[in-house]
Protein backbone atom coordinates (compact mmCIF):
# COMPACT_ATOMS: atom_id res chain seq x y z
CA UNK A 1 0.00 0.00 0.00
CA UNK A 2 1.45 3.57 -0.71
CA UNK A 3 0.51 6.40 0.92
CA UNK A 4 0.54 10.58 -0.38
CA UNK A 5 3.37 12.85 0.20
CA UNK A 6 1.73 14.87 2.58
CA UNK A 7 0.58 11.47 5.04
CA UNK A 8 4.30 10.56 4.61
CA UNK A 9 5.75 14.11 5.85
CA UNK A 10 3.41 13.53 9.15
CA UNK A 11 4.86 10.58 9.71
CA UNK A 12 8.10 11.87 9.35
CA UNK A 13 7.76 14.81 11.21
CA UNK A 14 6.17 12.31 14.06
CA UNK A 15 9.88 10.42 13.69
CA UNK A 16 11.85 13.87 14.20
CA UNK A 17 12.46 14.12 10.63
CA UNK A 18 12.90 17.76 9.45
CA UNK A 19 10.19 18.74 6.93
CA UNK A 20 8.30 21.80 5.74
CA UNK A 21 5.30 22.75 7.32
CA UNK A 22 2.32 22.39 5.38
CA UNK A 23 -1.52 22.32 5.27
CA UNK A 24 -3.44 19.81 2.82
CA UNK A 25 -6.74 20.89 0.84
CA UNK A 26 -9.67 19.49 -1.10
CA UNK A 27 -11.45 22.70 -1.80
CA UNK A 28 -9.91 25.83 -3.56
CA UNK A 29 -11.75 27.83 -1.41
CA UNK A 30 -9.49 26.63 1.75
CA UNK A 31 -6.49 27.44 0.17
CA UNK A 32 -5.97 30.64 0.70
CA UNK A 33 -6.66 30.29 4.76
CA UNK A 34 -4.42 27.11 4.36
CA UNK A 35 -1.54 28.76 3.04
CA UNK A 36 -1.79 32.05 5.36
CA UNK A 37 -1.65 30.10 8.65
CA UNK A 38 2.21 29.25 6.62
CA UNK A 39 4.97 31.55 7.04
CA UNK A 40 5.96 32.57 3.43
CA UNK A 41 7.21 34.42 1.53
CA UNK A 42 7.48 31.24 -0.63
CA UNK A 43 4.98 28.85 -1.05
CA UNK A 44 4.51 25.67 -3.09
CA UNK A 45 1.65 24.09 -4.27
CA UNK A 46 1.97 20.60 -4.84
CA UNK A 47 -0.71 17.53 -6.40
CA UNK A 48 -1.13 14.82 -3.97
CA UNK A 49 -1.29 11.68 -5.66
CA UNK A 50 0.44 7.98 -5.60
CA UNK A 51 2.71 8.53 -8.07
CA UNK A 52 6.61 10.53 -8.56
CA UNK A 53 7.49 13.30 -11.30
CA UNK A 54 4.90 15.65 -11.10
CA UNK A 55 6.86 18.45 -11.06
CA UNK A 56 8.25 17.56 -14.95
CA UNK A 57 4.54 16.27 -15.35
CA UNK A 58 1.49 17.82 -17.08
CA UNK A 59 -2.78 18.27 -16.81
CA UNK A 60 -4.88 16.66 -19.83
CA UNK A 61 -6.88 19.36 -19.74
CA UNK A 62 -7.06 22.81 -20.71
CA UNK A 63 -7.39 25.40 -17.92
CA UNK A 64 -5.04 23.72 -15.25
CA UNK A 65 -2.05 26.21 -16.14
CA UNK A 66 0.94 26.03 -17.83
CA UNK A 67 3.27 24.07 -15.77
CA UNK A 68 3.20 20.60 -13.75
CA UNK A 69 1.82 19.67 -10.22
CA UNK A 70 4.61 21.28 -7.79
CA UNK A 71 4.35 25.00 -7.88
CA UNK A 72 6.02 27.73 -6.51
CA UNK A 73 3.79 30.80 -5.65
CA UNK A 74 4.69 33.85 -4.39
CA UNK A 75 1.55 34.97 -2.48
CA UNK A 76 -1.32 33.34 -0.86
CA UNK A 77 -3.87 34.60 -3.78
CA UNK A 78 -1.31 32.57 -6.07
CA UNK A 79 -1.32 29.61 -4.35
CA UNK A 80 -4.89 29.73 -4.07
CA UNK A 81 -5.28 30.09 -7.88
CA UNK A 82 -2.78 27.33 -8.64
CA UNK A 83 -5.12 25.27 -6.70
CA UNK A 84 -7.96 26.14 -8.57
CA UNK A 85 -6.14 24.98 -11.90
CA UNK A 86 -4.96 21.75 -10.68
CA UNK A 87 -8.20 20.08 -8.49
CA UNK A 88 -9.73 18.16 -10.57
CA UNK A 89 -7.79 18.02 -13.35
CA UNK A 90 -5.89 14.81 -14.47
CA UNK A 91 -1.79 14.82 -13.76
CA UNK A 92 0.25 12.76 -16.36
CA UNK A 93 3.60 11.76 -15.23
CA UNK A 94 6.45 9.33 -16.54
CA UNK A 95 5.30 6.88 -13.57
CA UNK A 96 1.01 7.33 -14.26
CA UNK A 97 0.81 6.09 -17.36
CA UNK A 98 -0.83 8.25 -19.95
CA UNK A 99 -4.26 7.86 -18.29
CA UNK A 100 -3.02 10.19 -15.79
CA UNK A 101 -4.04 10.65 -12.06
CA UNK A 102 -6.90 12.53 -11.12
CA UNK A 103 -5.96 15.59 -8.52
CA UNK A 104 -8.64 15.44 -5.02
CA UNK A 105 -5.79 17.06 -2.87
CA UNK A 106 -3.44 19.77 -2.76
CA UNK A 107 -0.52 19.84 -0.46
CA UNK A 108 0.53 23.21 0.41
CA UNK A 109 3.94 23.70 1.64
CA UNK A 110 5.79 26.30 3.02
CA UNK A 111 8.84 27.16 -0.06
CA UNK A 112 12.50 26.00 1.06
CA UNK A 113 15.81 27.98 -0.37
CA UNK A 114 17.42 25.12 -1.76
CA UNK A 115 21.07 24.81 -1.93
CA UNK A 116 21.79 21.17 -3.23
CA UNK A 117 19.20 18.28 -3.88
CA UNK A 118 20.28 14.70 -2.74
CA UNK A 119 18.69 11.29 -3.21
CA UNK A 120 18.18 9.44 0.32
CA UNK A 121 16.00 5.97 0.17
CA UNK A 122 15.42 2.53 2.16
CA UNK A 123 14.19 -0.14 0.44
CA UNK A 124 13.83 -4.39 1.45
CA UNK A 125 16.43 -5.75 -0.64
CA UNK A 126 15.16 -9.00 -1.55
CA UNK A 127 18.54 -10.31 -2.74
CA UNK A 128 20.32 -9.96 0.53
CA UNK A 129 16.74 -10.36 3.00
CA UNK A 130 18.08 -6.51 4.80
CA UNK A 131 17.38 -3.36 4.41
CA UNK A 132 19.33 -1.12 1.94
CA UNK A 133 20.12 2.36 1.95
CA UNK A 134 20.73 3.91 -1.12
CA UNK A 135 22.11 7.35 -1.32
CA UNK A 136 22.84 9.59 -4.16
CA UNK A 137 23.80 13.39 -4.91
CA UNK A 138 22.12 13.54 -7.76
CA UNK A 139 18.74 14.61 -6.10
CA UNK A 140 15.61 15.86 -7.53
CA UNK A 141 15.87 13.57 -10.57
CA UNK A 142 14.40 10.43 -12.08
CA UNK A 143 16.68 8.22 -9.99
CA UNK A 144 16.10 5.33 -12.62
CA UNK A 145 18.13 7.37 -15.41
CA UNK A 146 20.92 7.83 -12.96
CA UNK A 147 21.29 4.35 -12.47
CA UNK A 148 20.90 4.19 -16.18
CA UNK A 149 23.62 6.97 -17.26
CA UNK A 150 25.60 7.03 -13.98
CA UNK A 151 25.54 4.49 -11.70
CA UNK A 152 28.40 5.30 -10.47
CA UNK A 153 26.96 8.48 -8.51
CA UNK A 154 24.90 5.66 -6.91
CA UNK A 155 25.79 4.29 -3.12
CA UNK A 156 23.85 1.43 -2.28
CA UNK A 157 24.47 -0.73 1.08
CA UNK A 158 22.49 -3.02 3.46
CA UNK A 159 22.17 -3.19 7.11
CA UNK A 160 22.94 -6.56 8.91
CA UNK A 161 19.94 -6.89 11.15
CA UNK A 162 21.78 -8.62 13.94
CA UNK A 163 24.03 -5.80 14.62
CA UNK A 164 21.70 -3.24 13.58
CA UNK A 165 22.28 -0.16 12.60
CA UNK A 166 25.06 2.29 13.94
CA UNK A 167 26.34 5.87 13.41
CA UNK A 168 28.53 4.52 10.79
CA UNK A 169 26.06 3.73 8.34
CA UNK A 170 24.77 7.49 9.02
CA UNK A 171 28.59 8.80 8.16
CA UNK A 172 28.34 5.93 5.09
CA UNK A 173 25.80 8.24 3.74
CA UNK A 174 26.83 11.58 4.83
CA UNK A 175 30.20 10.90 2.85
CA UNK A 176 28.00 9.51 -0.12
CA UNK A 177 26.11 12.82 -0.18
CA UNK A 178 29.24 14.63 -0.26
CA UNK A 179 28.05 16.28 3.05
CA UNK A 180 30.00 18.82 5.28
CA UNK A 181 30.52 19.42 9.05
CA UNK A 182 27.18 20.70 11.04
CA UNK A 183 25.09 18.58 8.40
CA UNK A 184 26.99 15.08 8.88
CA UNK A 185 25.91 15.11 12.43
CA UNK A 186 21.92 15.74 11.02
CA UNK A 187 22.53 13.23 8.84
CA UNK A 188 23.62 10.41 11.07
CA UNK A 189 20.40 11.01 13.40
CA UNK A 190 17.98 11.30 9.94
CA UNK A 191 19.25 7.67 8.91
CA UNK A 192 18.50 6.53 12.59
CA UNK A 193 15.15 8.61 12.47
CA UNK A 194 14.19 6.88 8.83
CA UNK A 195 15.55 3.06 9.83
CA UNK A 196 13.51 3.58 13.14
CA UNK A 197 10.37 4.70 11.39
CA UNK A 198 10.76 1.71 8.35
CA UNK A 199 11.26 -0.72 10.74
CA UNK A 200 8.29 -0.24 13.05
CA UNK A 201 5.89 0.47 10.32
CA UNK A 202 7.11 -2.57 8.08
CA UNK A 203 7.74 -0.40 5.08
CA UNK A 204 8.61 -1.88 1.76
CA UNK A 205 9.95 1.23 0.56
CA UNK A 206 10.88 4.88 1.53
CA UNK A 207 11.94 7.55 -0.86
CA UNK A 208 13.20 10.99 -0.11
CA UNK A 209 13.71 12.92 -3.78
CA UNK A 210 15.09 15.29 -3.08
CA UNK A 211 16.63 15.43 0.28
CA UNK A 212 17.75 18.87 0.23
CA UNK A 213 20.40 21.03 1.74
CA UNK A 214 19.00 24.30 2.68
CA UNK A 215 20.74 27.54 2.08
CA UNK A 216 21.26 27.81 5.32
CA UNK A 217 23.06 24.53 5.57
CA UNK A 218 20.26 22.15 6.90
CA UNK A 219 19.31 18.92 5.95
CA UNK A 220 15.42 18.80 4.75
CA UNK A 221 12.81 16.43 3.64
CA UNK A 222 11.40 18.17 0.55
CA UNK A 223 9.00 15.13 -0.98
CA UNK A 224 8.52 11.38 0.41
CA UNK A 225 7.40 8.40 -1.02
CA UNK A 226 6.61 5.60 1.36
CA UNK A 227 5.29 1.64 0.67
CA UNK A 228 4.03 -0.43 3.10
CA UNK A 229 3.77 -4.25 3.31
CA UNK A 230 0.09 -5.24 2.80
CA UNK A 231 1.19 -8.30 4.61
CA UNK A 232 1.63 -6.87 8.01
CA UNK A 233 -0.99 -4.06 7.74
CA UNK A 234 -2.97 -5.86 10.11
CA UNK A 235 -0.89 -4.62 12.71
CA UNK A 236 -0.64 -1.26 11.89
CA UNK A 237 -4.21 0.30 11.77
CA UNK A 238 -2.44 3.80 11.75
CA UNK A 239 -1.33 3.26 8.45
CA UNK A 240 -4.23 1.59 6.82
CA UNK A 241 -6.57 4.29 7.66
CA UNK A 242 -4.79 6.60 5.46
CA UNK A 243 -5.26 4.40 2.13
CA UNK A 244 -6.89 6.18 -0.59
CA UNK A 245 -9.19 3.90 -2.47
CA UNK A 246 -9.75 6.46 -5.19
CA UNK A 247 -5.78 6.14 -6.23
CA UNK A 248 -6.02 2.30 -6.46
CA UNK A 249 -7.11 0.25 -9.84
CA UNK A 250 -10.71 -0.12 -9.70
CA UNK A 251 -10.65 -3.74 -10.59
CA UNK A 252 -7.85 -4.27 -8.07
CA UNK A 253 -9.76 -2.70 -5.50
CA UNK A 254 -13.00 -5.06 -6.53
CA UNK A 255 -11.08 -7.77 -5.69
CA UNK A 256 -9.40 -7.14 -2.61
CA UNK A 257 -13.05 -6.33 -1.35
CA UNK A 258 -13.99 -10.46 -2.27
CA UNK A 259 -10.81 -11.60 -0.98
CA UNK A 260 -9.47 -12.08 -4.38
CA UNK A 261 -5.72 -12.23 -5.51
CA UNK A 262 -5.87 -10.27 -8.57
CA UNK A 263 -3.40 -7.77 -10.45
CA UNK A 264 -4.68 -6.26 -13.60
CA UNK A 265 -1.98 -6.71 -16.67
CA UNK A 266 -2.09 -4.86 -19.90
CA UNK A 267 -2.66 -8.21 -22.00
CA UNK A 268 -5.77 -9.23 -23.86
CA UNK A 269 -7.25 -12.74 -22.33
CA UNK A 270 -8.77 -12.59 -19.03
CA UNK A 271 -8.20 -15.69 -16.84
CA UNK A 272 -9.81 -17.02 -13.79
CA UNK A 273 -7.75 -19.86 -12.28
CA UNK A 274 -7.35 -21.14 -8.81
CA UNK A 275 -4.21 -21.36 -6.66
CA UNK A 276 -1.51 -18.93 -7.88
CA UNK A 277 1.20 -21.60 -9.29
CA UNK A 278 -2.04 -22.38 -11.94
CA UNK A 279 -2.19 -19.02 -12.86
CA UNK A 280 1.54 -18.55 -13.13
CA UNK A 281 1.11 -21.51 -15.46
CA UNK A 282 -1.77 -20.44 -17.34
CA UNK A 283 -0.09 -17.23 -17.78
CA UNK A 284 2.90 -18.58 -19.01
CA UNK A 285 1.43 -21.21 -21.92
CA UNK A 286 -1.03 -18.07 -23.23
CA UNK A 287 2.33 -16.21 -23.67
CA UNK A 288 3.59 -19.52 -25.31
CA UNK A 289 0.88 -19.55 -27.84
CA UNK A 290 1.58 -16.19 -28.48
CA UNK A 291 -1.28 -14.27 -26.82
CA UNK A 292 -0.91 -12.40 -23.62
CA UNK A 293 -2.71 -12.17 -20.36
CA UNK A 294 -5.02 -9.47 -19.07
CA UNK A 295 -4.64 -10.08 -15.29
CA UNK A 296 -3.48 -12.48 -12.44
CA UNK A 297 -6.65 -14.20 -11.12
CA UNK A 298 -6.35 -16.45 -7.85
CA UNK A 299 -10.00 -17.23 -6.84
CA UNK A 300 -8.40 -19.77 -4.42
CA UNK A 301 -9.22 -22.82 -2.59
CA UNK A 302 -12.41 -22.26 -0.36
CA UNK A 303 -14.11 -20.09 -2.95
CA UNK A 304 -17.70 -19.46 -3.03
CA UNK A 305 -20.21 -18.87 -6.07
CA UNK A 306 -20.59 -15.38 -4.91
CA UNK A 307 -16.51 -14.96 -5.23
CA UNK A 308 -16.61 -16.64 -8.37
CA UNK A 309 -19.50 -14.69 -10.03
CA UNK A 310 -17.40 -11.22 -8.53
CA UNK A 311 -14.24 -12.60 -10.00
CA UNK A 312 -15.82 -13.00 -13.46
CA UNK A 313 -17.45 -9.32 -13.01
CA UNK A 314 -13.88 -7.90 -12.46
CA UNK A 315 -12.46 -9.66 -15.80
CA UNK A 316 -15.42 -8.85 -18.15
CA UNK A 317 -14.97 -5.45 -16.95
CA UNK A 318 -11.96 -4.99 -18.23
CA UNK A 319 -12.06 -3.08 -21.71
CA UNK A 320 -8.65 -4.84 -22.68
CA UNK A 321 -10.14 -8.72 -22.07
CA UNK A 322 -10.75 -10.05 -25.81
CA UNK A 323 -11.26 -13.55 -24.67
CA UNK A 324 -11.48 -15.75 -20.91
CA UNK A 325 -9.92 -18.59 -20.20
CA UNK A 326 -11.03 -20.45 -17.38
CA UNK A 327 -8.96 -23.01 -15.78
CA UNK A 328 -9.49 -24.98 -12.83
CA UNK A 329 -8.16 -27.73 -11.36
CA UNK A 330 -10.54 -28.92 -8.68
CA UNK A 331 -9.01 -29.97 -5.29
CA UNK A 332 -10.44 -28.31 -2.41
CA UNK A 333 -12.50 -25.94 -5.07
CA UNK A 334 -15.44 -27.98 -6.61
CA UNK A 335 -15.77 -27.63 -10.54
CA UNK A 336 -19.47 -27.66 -10.08
CA UNK A 337 -19.55 -24.08 -7.80
CA UNK A 338 -17.20 -22.47 -10.52
CA UNK A 339 -19.55 -23.98 -13.36
CA UNK A 340 -22.23 -22.02 -11.24
CA UNK A 341 -20.36 -18.52 -10.21
CA UNK A 342 -19.77 -18.49 -14.01
CA UNK A 343 -23.39 -19.05 -15.23
CA UNK A 344 -24.35 -16.75 -12.45
CA UNK A 345 -22.02 -13.56 -13.52
CA UNK A 346 -22.79 -14.11 -17.64
CA UNK A 347 -26.28 -14.13 -16.82
CA UNK A 348 -25.70 -10.93 -14.53
CA UNK A 349 -23.47 -9.26 -17.20
CA UNK A 350 -23.48 -11.17 -20.17
CA UNK A 351 -21.08 -12.50 -22.30
CA UNK A 352 -19.47 -10.19 -25.24
CA UNK A 353 -16.16 -12.04 -25.74
CA UNK A 354 -15.23 -15.83 -26.62
CA UNK A 355 -15.16 -18.01 -23.60
CA UNK A 356 -12.80 -21.28 -23.07
CA UNK A 357 -13.68 -23.12 -20.51
CA UNK A 358 -10.98 -26.11 -19.21
CA UNK A 359 -12.53 -28.33 -15.63
CA UNK A 360 -10.63 -31.02 -14.09
CA UNK A 361 -10.76 -32.52 -10.86
CA UNK A 362 -13.49 -32.74 -7.84
CA UNK A 363 -17.20 -32.76 -9.14
CA UNK A 364 -15.81 -32.09 -13.02
CA UNK A 365 -18.56 -33.68 -14.33
CA UNK A 366 -21.24 -31.97 -12.38
CA UNK A 367 -19.68 -28.94 -13.44
CA UNK A 368 -19.65 -29.52 -17.18
CA UNK A 369 -23.28 -30.65 -17.23
CA UNK A 370 -24.14 -27.16 -15.48
CA UNK A 371 -22.06 -25.16 -18.44
CA UNK A 372 -23.61 -27.20 -21.26
CA UNK A 373 -27.07 -27.13 -20.05
CA UNK A 374 -26.75 -23.30 -19.23
CA UNK A 375 -27.15 -22.15 -22.94
CA UNK A 376 -24.19 -20.31 -22.14
CA UNK A 377 -21.67 -20.02 -25.57
CA UNK A 378 -18.56 -22.07 -24.22
CA UNK A 379 -15.56 -23.54 -25.78
CA UNK A 380 -15.00 -26.51 -23.81
CA UNK A 381 -11.44 -27.40 -23.49
CA UNK A 382 -9.69 -30.76 -22.16
CA UNK A 383 -6.35 -29.48 -20.85
CA UNK A 384 -4.01 -26.56 -20.40
CA UNK A 385 -2.82 -26.49 -23.35
CA UNK A 386 -5.64 -27.14 -25.66
CA UNK A 387 -7.19 -24.33 -23.47
CA UNK A 388 -4.19 -22.08 -24.34
CA UNK A 389 -4.40 -22.66 -28.23
CA UNK A 390 -8.12 -22.38 -28.81
CA UNK A 391 -8.46 -18.82 -26.60
CA UNK A 392 -5.42 -17.30 -28.58
CA UNK A 393 -7.10 -19.27 -31.75
CA UNK A 394 -10.72 -17.61 -30.77
CA UNK A 395 -9.15 -14.15 -29.94
CA UNK A 396 -6.32 -13.94 -33.04
CA UNK A 397 -8.26 -16.39 -35.66
P1 LIG B 1 8.02 15.18 -7.84
O1 LIG B 1 8.25 15.92 -9.11
O2 LIG B 1 6.72 14.44 -7.86
O3 LIG B 1 9.16 14.30 -7.46
O4 LIG B 1 7.83 16.30 -6.68
P2 LIG B 1 8.91 16.97 -5.70
O5 LIG B 1 8.25 17.21 -4.41
O6 LIG B 1 10.18 16.17 -5.66
O7 LIG B 1 9.19 18.38 -6.37
C1 LIG B 1 9.80 18.50 -7.63
C2 LIG B 1 10.82 19.62 -7.63
O8 LIG B 1 10.21 20.84 -7.28
C3 LIG B 1 11.94 19.44 -6.63
O9 LIG B 1 12.96 18.59 -7.11
C4 LIG B 1 12.40 20.85 -6.42
O10 LIG B 1 13.32 21.22 -7.43
C5 LIG B 1 11.12 21.69 -6.62
N1 LIG B 1 10.62 22.07 -5.29
C6 LIG B 1 9.82 21.36 -4.47
N2 LIG B 1 9.63 22.00 -3.29
C7 LIG B 1 10.34 23.14 -3.37
C8 LIG B 1 10.58 24.24 -2.45
O11 LIG B 1 10.12 24.27 -1.29
N3 LIG B 1 11.37 25.26 -2.90
C9 LIG B 1 11.93 25.25 -4.15
N4 LIG B 1 12.69 26.27 -4.51
N5 LIG B 1 11.74 24.24 -5.02
C10 LIG B 1 10.97 23.19 -4.64
MG1 LIG C 1 10.35 14.05 -5.91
Amino acid sequence: MNIHEYQAKSLLRDYGVPVSDGRVVTRAEDAKRAASELDGPLWVVKAQIHAGGRGKGHFMESGAGEKGGVRLAKSTSEAEEMTRQMLGRTLVTHQTGEAGKQVNRIYIEDGSDIETELYLALLVDRGTSRVSFVASTEGGMDIEEVAASTPEKIVSFSVDPASGLSDFHGRRVAFALGLKGQQVKQCVKLVRDLYRLFLEKDMEMLEINPLIVTTDGNLKALDAKMGFDNNALYRHDDIFALRDETEEDPKELAASKYDLNYIALDGEIGCMVNGAGLAMATMDIIKLYGAEPANFLDVGGGATKEKVTEAFKIITSDENVKGILVNIFGGIMRCDIIAEGIVAAVKEVGLKVPLVVRLEGTNVEKGKEIINTSGLDVIAADDLKDGAEKIVKAVKG
